[in-house]
This record gives structure tokens, C-alpha cells and sequence, in this order.
């Protein structure tokens, strides 16, 4: 349920509710718009009648959030979620591209590809240092060598650290040296992981499960607002279908329905979401179009000699190709892309 005040209202209204909502035993969550205060209630409804809330002078309205999820939801929150991330802001007035090869396979195979995707227009570098594998024979990653390498690689280019965390056990240790904490499609219910990672004051990239419908996916970024971390991105990218030319059927209409639905920042990762680099630069267009906050793409000196998803990683010099393309569209669309010149 959603409290909405009243214009003017200060702190000491949404003190006094809050307070008595706590009393009820509700979870209480603030939407401080410029426009509106809404007070987010998450609790047992049959509660509220004795509160009679409607009656306080500064109350406007008391509106149920039907739907399952409540946080995550444009009820919730009506103006758009900016997420400042060091001195970048995702889901603000410019687009971003967060780019790095899949893993982290050495320090100057990371360095030679941070340099080079920097030089691109690149704000963020991406590179998985522990890395969930389909055949437990391959490459588990470097774990935390390749989170030093990692910090190394900002230090060396700017760059804002993107990498994943796969295990509750090691959420302390990859939010030691991540600027953002990506949850990957096959732990996009791992409700346990995101409980921990709810408790870490890093914003999350909460990528879409293999098969999970856009509710599933919705009450997923439930679980990291409700434990206190509000600074969460959806990350489209792609799922499971009858197809097998792509590698996944990377789904763009979510990115209009999660704008819809939600507040938060949308990013689209054309990379698995296709599973073939030539396929990258066109969806990566498309995911512009359809409103996408930033893009999310995998880039390798060597994809021939990549340990993991080569076949959908970008050459450089085909990575610099593409973001000329792209700052070429997203000035067209009135949304620059960060870090390059329109
Ligand atoms: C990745 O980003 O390298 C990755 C493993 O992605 P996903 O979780 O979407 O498969
Ligand atoms: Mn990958």
C-alpha cells in the first residue's frame, strides 16, 4: 500500500506516520519525489483500518498496490530511479555501455581490453572473476586475483568495476572491490544471494533468469529493495526459446514493459543475448530504441582464443565501430551516449 502526502508535507508528517505504521508492524520505505512524498507500507492490510490514515490533514490518498511486487513498482516510486555510481548517474539523461571480456582470464588480457574499451567511450568495465560455468570442467574463473586485476584496471583507465557474484559466501569479498554487483540469470532466484546482497550498499545489476517470466523477474528486485539496497538495474538478456540459431531470444519488449512497470534503470546485454558477435551491434541498436538505460557487451583482444563466450564477444576495433554507431543513433534519440562524442 502506498501513502501519498500531500504537497508541503515535511518530515515531521512522515515521522508521525511512519511511526504508527511501525507500531502495526508494517515495513516502512520512502519515495521522496520532487513533486510527491510517498510512504511505501509493506505489511498486513487488515491492520490499516484501525490507523485510519485518510483522516491526518496531510494525507492526500491510501491506494493498495495490487500487484505482487510494491518497491520495484512505478506505484511506488512515479519519477524514474537515478542510480549515481562514482561520478557516473544510469537511468539519467545519457545512456551507458558497461564493456569487458566475459572473464577475467589474465591481467594484461583485462588491461589490454580495458584500455581499448575506454578509449571507445566505455564507462564501466565488465569481467566475470568467478564465472557460473554449464560443465563443471570448464573455467570457474580467478576468483580473487581477478578482482585485483580488476581494481588494477580502474586505477590504470577510470573505469567503474562491474563483475558478479555467485555465492553468498563471497558477497563481502566481491563488494570490496566492485563498483557494481551483478547477479547472473542463473541466480536471479537464488533468494538467499539476493537477501545478502540486499545488505551491501553496492548498486546491483540484477540480470534476467533463463526462463523467467517479467513478475518472476520483478519480485526478484523485490527481495533486494525490501532488504534495504534500492539501487537496483534490470538487465535483459535473453531467454530461452524453441530457437537455436541465437543463443538466447533476447526479449526488447521488456524494456518498454519494465519502464512501464517500474522506476527502475533498464540495461540490455545484447552479447548473450544473441550469442553471436555479429549480431551484437544491430540488437545493441535496437535495445537503444526501445529505451534501454545502457547496454551491457562483451569485448576480447583474441574472441578466438576467449576461455568463455568468444563467439559473442566483440574485436575491439569492432567494439570502437560500434559505439560510433551508437552515439550516432542515441543523439538522434535525444538520450547522449556517455563517453563518446555525438
Ligand atoms: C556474464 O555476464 O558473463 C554471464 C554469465 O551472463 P548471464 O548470467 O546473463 O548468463
Ligand atoms: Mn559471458
Amino acid at each position: 500500500m502506498i501513502i501519498v502526502l500531500k504537497r508541503g508535507s515535511g518530515e515531521a508528517e512522515v515521522q508521525e506516520i511512519t511511526t504508527r505504521l511501525m507500531e502495526e508492524g508494517f515495513k516502512v520505505h520512502l519515495s521522496q519525489g520532487v513533486e510527491k512524498t510517498i510512504i511505501g507500507a509493506v505489511g498486513d492490510r487488515t491492520r490499516l483500518q484501525s490507523l485510519d490514515l485518510e483522516a491526518l490533514p496531510w494525507v492526500e490518498k491510501v491506494v493498495p498496490i495490487l500487484a505482487p511486487y510494491k518497491l520495484v513498482s512505478r506505484e511506488f516510486q512515479p519519477a524514474d530511479s537515478t542510480i549515481k555510481i562514482g561520478h557516473h548517474e544510469i537511468g539519467g539523461s545519457e545512456v551507458h555501455v558497461m564493456a569487458g571480456p566475459c572473464a577475467v582470464e589474465s591481467r594484461s588480457q583485462l588491461l589490454e581490453t580495458a584500455h581499448a574499451v575506454k578509449e571507445a567511450g566505455a564507462t564501466f568495465l565488465r569481467g566475470g572473476a568467478f564465472k557460473p560455468r554449464t560443465s563443471p570442467y570448464s573455467f570457474q574463473g580467478l576468483e580473487e586475483e581477478g578482482l585485483r586485476y580488476l581494481a588494477e584496471a580502474r586505477e590504470e583507465t577510470g573505469l567503474l568495476i562491474i563483475t558478479e557474484v555467485v555465492d553468498v559466501r563471497d558477497v563481502q569479498l566481491v563488494a570490496a572491490y566492485a563498483d557494481v554487483l551483478q547477479i547472473g540469470a542463473r541466480n536471479m532466484q537464488n533468494f538467499f544471494l539476493l537477501k545478502e546482497v540486499a545488505k551491501v550498499n553496492k548498486p546491483v545489476l540484477l540480470k534476467r533468469g533463463p526462463s523467467a517470466t517479467l513478475e518472476e523477474w520483478m519480485m526478484a528486485a523485490e527481495y533486494l529493495m525490501d532488504g534495504g539496497n534500492y539501487n537496483v538495474m534490470f538487465c535483459e538478456r535473453g531467454i530461452r526459446t524453441f530457437e537455436t540459431y541465437t543463443r538466447n531470444t533476447l526479449d526488447l519488449s521488456m524494456v518498454p514493459a519494465l519502464h512501464a512497470l517500474s522506476h527502475l534503470p533498464v540495461i540490455v546485454d545484447p552479447s548473450h543475448g544473441t550469442g553471436r558477435w555479429q549480431l551484437v551491434q544491430p540488437m545493441a541498436k535496437a535495445a537503444l530504441a526501445a529505451g534501454a538505460d545502457g547496454l551491457i557487451v562483451e569485448v576480447h583482444p583474441q574472441p578466438d582464443k576467449a576461455v568463455s563466450d568468444g563467439k559473442q564477444s566483440l574485436t575491439p576495433p569492432n567494439f570502437k565501430v560500434m559505439m560510433e554507431e551508437l552515439a550516432r543513433l542515441s543523439a538522434a534519440l535525444d538520450r547522449p551516449l556517455k563517453g563518446v562524442e555525438g
